[in-house]
């Protein structure tokens, strides 16, 4: 008898531990879905050409599948003109790194209160420097502020001789974009190669010709060494090993995989997230995209930053 009563007291002890050990993984769970999903989000936007739908002879237009990738001018100056008014901090690959991966830097006060955004082209297309740059300087003119936009750009692609006809931007476009403080020019490797599927010897040579290339071609105009830090994998492809060689010669690397980046969720500063844009997402689509990002103020995001890093 007593020791059937020791088994049921047994059984019942055992029953109230399961029983404690699902509240306790269930609260971790419940605190890390709360967290994951209310984490202050940095939509970081990647975009590849900007074509003039009024000048049909952009060259770019020939090709069907290169204009789905292109966003129109248009809606482009439709687009940024909302955010300035909106009084968006149009984020740097270098200012992302110093406050919010690595945390290095204190956020500028002249910051606090805005709303975060990253404006980044892919390939060095000449559209940009034809119709982005103008939509730029329009801005800066009508509002006084200058935003900047990152290009990830192959250097290997970069046409060599001056031409509006041209596909690719030449040396001189990104010289100028850079001269007037529009451009923030980061590497998409050298020759747009998928980074996983080649041999090691050539993935060196795609990641540091690249990083050379480009800092040879802004002599005398990066006098932070801000050019060629960051890279983005082309096609968005990489793995381990990618990234082992990677952080070799740049201090972070970017997806292009349509998610947002979450603060404190980043696995890795060589695995940072963007979100994939085409001609398909209107304007207004991306207005509301923006209208959740993160917004910085001071006692919020100074608790927020110490806790999640
Ligand atoms: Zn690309």
């Amino acid at each position: 008898m007593r020791l059937y009563n020791f088994k049921i007291k047994k059984f019942k002890y055992a029953k109230l531990l399961i029983f404690l050990w699902i509240t306790v993984i269930a609260v971790l769970c419940g605190h890390l879905l709360i967290s994951n999903l209310t984490a202050p989000r940095l939509p970081l936007l990647g975009f590849h050409g900007v074509i003039d739908l009024q000048h049909r002879e952009d060259k770019v237009f020939r090709n069907q599948s290169v204009q789905v990738m292109n966003y129109p001018k248009a809606e482009m100056f439709e687009l940024i003109d909302y955010l300035v008014r909106e009084d968006f901090w149009f984020i740097t690959t270098q200012e992302l790194y110093d406050y919010f991966i690595t945390k290095s830097k204190e956020i500028p006060n002249v910051h606090l209160g805005q709303k975060i955004i990253m404006f980044s082209f892919d390939d060095g297309y000449k559209t940009i420097h034809t119709n982005l740059l103008p939509i730029l300087e329009q801005i800066e003119a009508k509002y006084g502020r200058q935003v900047k936009v990152v290009l990830f750009v192959n250097p290997g692609t970069l046409a060599n001789y001056e031409s509006d006809r041209s596909i690719h931007m030449t040396c001189n476009d990104l010289r100028e974009g850079l001269s007037k403080g529009y451009y923030d020019i980061q590497s998409h490797g050298l020759t747009h190669k998928n980074l996983t599927k080649i041999s090691t010897e050539e993935l060196i040579k795609e990641l540091a010709d690249a990083q050379s290339k480009l800092r040879e071609c802004t002599t005398g105009l990066d006098k932070n060494n801000q050019v060629a830090a960051h890279l983005a994998y082309p096609y968005g492809a990489t793995n381990g090993k990618v990234e082992e060689y990677a952080s070799k010669y740049y201090s972070s690397g970017y997806l292009y995989n349509s998610k947002v980046m979450k603060i404190g969720w980043l696995k890795s500063n060589y695995q940072i997230p963007r979100l994939t844009i085409n001609a398909k997402q209107s304007a207004k689509y991306l207005d509301k995209i923006a209208d959740k990002a993160y917004k910085l103020t001071k006692n919020y995001g100074n608790w927020m930053l110490s806790y999640l890093f």
